[in-house]
């Protein structure tokens, strides 16, 4: 089957090297599926689950900002944190989660930056939730 090379990494270690069938990013400007022969680019990503096909599988991965390169045969994803659904601890996750919130609701005693640090979080977060438990499939 035709399949080109995937890999994600980030700043501490290279999270997913496979052949693959296709791959679905949620870009800057929407969602954004890659199959075999994509023509090259280099968009940014969003706080989102991406979804990866391989030998008939799909796998749902938790990935954090970033970019995507899409090259000839090879699609690198580079981005600052990334998990398998079973590299993610949820409690951590749920945690993470809960002090976001508390941070947003108490928001008008802080500045624009502490607020869009919380809203990154809070994406993390549910992010990390919907990949731990299966519902982040595009
Ligand atoms: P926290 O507040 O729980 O640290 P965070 O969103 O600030 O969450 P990051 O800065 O995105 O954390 O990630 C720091 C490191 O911890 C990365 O290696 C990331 O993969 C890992 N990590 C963060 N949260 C989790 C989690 N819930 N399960 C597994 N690994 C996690």
């Amino acid at each position: 089957m035709n399949t080109f090379l995937l890999e994600i990494v980030t700043p501490e270690r290279l999270v997913y090297s496979k052949q693959v069938t296709s791959l679905t990013v949620r870009g800057v400007d929407g969602e954004l599926g890659i199959l075999p022969g994509h023509i090259p680019l280099v968009t940014p990503l969003q706080v989102a689950p991406l979804t990866v096909k391989s030998d008939g599988v799909a796998t749902v991965i938790a990935v954090h900002g970033g970019f995507v390169e899409v090259h000839k045969d090879k699609v690198t994803v580079l981005a600052e944190s990334a998990e398998l659904p079973t590299d993610i601890d949820v409690e951590r996750a749920e945690a993470a989660k809960e002090r976001a919130q508390r941070r947003l609701q108490s928001r008008s005693k802080q500045d624009d930056i502490d607020h869009r640090r919380a809203e990154l979080a809070l994406q993390r977060a549910v992010t990390r939730i919907q990949v731990s438990t299966g519902k982040g499939q595009q």
